[in-house]
């Protein structure tokens, strides 16, 4: 692929400016493997949430809390391209439709693998579910550690990031939203 290519050329400069002799050993692949690696953490430019979900939403009557919790995210800081990561807990309460389970992962993975900040992410999500579920309810919650911070070392206190984006009874019935949180903040063993 034509990026591929440019994304090798430009990792093989970015080595050279900082000091490395691009033509020892050890880095002689990197410049592949980078733009492989590119051509991965930014492939959720190139999805969309139709092809992802694929036709699977389902009508159901119940309208009990449905809740996905822990699901390991991995994304990338647009302010400084290093990785941030962590658990992300999803929660809807439907209105005649539910999604299968196994697609809010996938969701989660089609925003995290672009550039983002974790408030937005958490919007996205939210924003997403909400659009093909129209649920009487929807929470994200993100808790994320941010290698910008922990790798350069100034603020490492303050490196775990927490963000939330509730809507419908999450947002608006504190008994709704209290109940999301225990459950997703109770211990799994
Ligand atoms: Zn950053």
């Amino acid at each position: 692929m034509e990026e591929t290519k440019r994304i090798e050329k430009l990792t093989k400069e970015l080595l050279g400016e900082i000091g490395e002799n691009v033509d020892r050993e050890g880095l002689l692949k990197t410049p592949r493997r980078v733009a492989k690696a590119w051509e991965f953490f930014s492939k959720g430019y190139t999805q969309n949430i139709n092809k992802i979900i694929n036709g699977a939403i389902f009508s159901e009557e119940a309208d009990d809390m449905v809740i996905v919790r822990d699901v390991e995210f991995f994304s990338l800081c647009e302010h400084h391209l290093l990785p941030f990561f962590g658990k992300a807990h999803v929660g809807y309460i439907p209105n005649g439709k539910v999604i299968g389970l196994s697609k809010i992962p996938r969701i989660i993975d089609m925003y995290a693998r672009r550039l983002q900040v974790q408030e937005r992410l958490t919007h996205q999500i939210a924003d997403s579910i909400k659009n093909v579920l129209e649920p009487k309810g929807v929470a994200v919650v993100m808790e994320g550690r941010h290698m910008c911070m922990q790798m350069r070392g100034v603020e490492k206190q303050n490196s775990f990031a927490s963000t939330s984006a509730m809507f419908g009874k999450f947002k608006n019935s504190v008994e709704t939203r209290s109940e999301f949180l225990s459950i997703i903040n109770r211990r799994s063993d």
